[in-house]
């Protein structure tokens, strides 16, 4: 049974024990090692309860393939990927299924130069899966080395671009939800590091998500009953590999994942100019910070690789996805909580400000996210040829699904709706955003039932 194997530039995502068999860890050891022409792989995985077992096959794999494997334990994605350039390796594999429920794993597949495989890399290596595996013989056995020390290294890399002295003087006080998974610990101490006093929120990584896996509004109400309760400036919560950031005001409110984004932007544009790339998903409020620091914005596809790649292509200043990913170069090209976290402490500190005061000096807009099981894919795609007509008087994007920014003169102005498939779950997505909740809930029910 491998119906629930979904294969895209997010990695090879599956349930346990149903399409995520030895089989197929086998295949992508093999394959991998292949596509890395047997050179040196990186290994890191995070806390889900089937991430051991995975990793041993995975390594076992790798090695009789020829590829040695340094493995750097459970640590988040970022973490891998800072790891694959630090130490030159020629590739890495995350073991994680994100944000996807416990019952999921998944293989995030990064290149030599720290970042996802893009969509011609992996097709590549999904072709390497259907051959038959060359094996190495007893004589080219890769070998196996543990690093502990990557979370360190993650940390200064941090810490090296952001003004550690001003946020430790500032002596805030955070609250943590690393919702048991790869951020646990190296979370807490990165706060330490700045001088934070931190009360962790199912910081224990046992791989039990205590909460729903996404950092959204409705899964974040025990970190921000914290927030209030120990009075803290602040509070943080991330996804099972923590590359995404979602935040919890003073007042113990959530900002809406879409606000982390927005708040980076304008912290690092105002410091600095420069170009800045979200996926179409995200906030219409980063047009508004880019406009406002006269800067070019481009939008692109959903995923990770397709926001990188654009930026590299625009040499951006900032980067990101509305969903709690941000991505500055000057860490590391992929989504990183981390640093999201050093450049939100570092801006409360710099301009002396409660995070619930630098929410509302940012553009105002309101989502509302949503999704419908998806049965049959090619139905979903014939309603999208039918909705573009309709809406040709509209602006329209089909690079990814399709998105529609409704012009003056439409009953929704002002707002805009994304209709796509999940690259990473067997469902249709529905994001739309407006002025308000009324608008935006307008919106969206509005497409819901014409996609129904
Ligand atoms: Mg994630």
């Amino acid at each position: 049974m491998t119906s629930s194997l979904m294969k895209s530039v997010s990695g090879i995502r599956g349930i346990v024990g149903e399409s995520i068999t030895p089989a197929l860890i086998a295949a992508v050891g093999s394959a991998f090692a292949q596509f890395c022409k047997r050179g040196t792989i990186v290994l890191g995985r995070d806390t889900r309860t089937s991430g051991y077992a995975i990793e041993k096959g995975l390594e076992s794999a790798l090695l009789l393939s020829g590829s040695s494997v340094i493995n750097i334990g459970v640590v988040p994605t970022p973490t891998v990927q800072i790891m694959v350039e630090h130490l030159k390796a020629d590739g890495g594999i995350v073991i994680s299924a994100s944000h996807n429920p416990i019952e999921w794993n998944a293989f995030k597949l990064i290149g030599r130069t720290g970042t996802f495989l893009n969509g011609r890399e992996t097709e590549q290596l999904f072709k390497l899966m259907d051959n038959d595996f060359t094996y190495a013989g007893w004589d080219h056995i890769g070998t196996l080395k543990y690093e502990m020390g990557a979370d360190d290294i993650h940390i200064q890399k941090i810490l090296s671009v952001i003004d550690t002295d001003a946020i430790r003087k500032r002596r805030l006080k955070t609250a943590v939800d690393s919702v048991n998974g790869a951020g646990s610990s190296i979370t807490v101490k990165f706060l330490n590091e700045l001088g934070c006093g931190t009360i962790p929120v199912y910081c224990e990584p046992t791989g039990i998500f205590p909460r729903g896996a996404e950092p959204v509004a409705e899964n974040l109400s025990d970190l921000a009953r914290t927030v209030l309760s120990e009075g803290a400036d602040v509070g943080f919560a991330q996804d099972p590999d923590a590359d995404r950031l979602a935040i919890v005001d003073e007042l113990g409110r959530p900002i809406g994942e879409e606000n982390t984004i927005a708040l980076v932007a304008e912290h690092l544009l105002s410091k600095n100019a420069g170009r800045v790339v979200v996926n179409l998903s995200t906030t219409k409020a980063v047009d508004d910070i880019a406009q406002r620091h006269g800067v070019a914005i481009a939008r692109t596809k959903v995923g990770e690789i397709h926001v990188v790649e654009e930026m590299l292509r625009m040499g951006a200043r900032i980067g990101g996805e509305g969903s709690g990913g941000i991505i500055s170069p000057e860490v590391h090209l992929g989504r990183d909580s981390l640093a999201g976290i050093g450049y939100i402490l570092e801006m409360m500190t710099e301009r002396n400000k409660k995070i619930s005061e630098l929410v509302l000096e940012l553009p105002q807009y309101s989502m509302k996210k949503g999704s419908i099981r998806l049965i049959g894919k090619g139905a979903k795609i014939s309603h999208l040829s039918k909705l573009k007509k309709d809406y040709s008087s509209q602006k329209i994007s089909e690079i990814d699904g399709l998105r529609i920014e409704f012009l003056p003169g439409s009953e929704f102005y002002g707002g805009w709706v994304h209709l796509r498939p999940s690259n990473t779950e067997p469902i249709f997505r529905i994001i739309a955003e407006g002025r308000d909740a009324i608008q935006a809930g307008k919106i969206f029910s509005h497409f819901e039932k014409l996609l129904k």
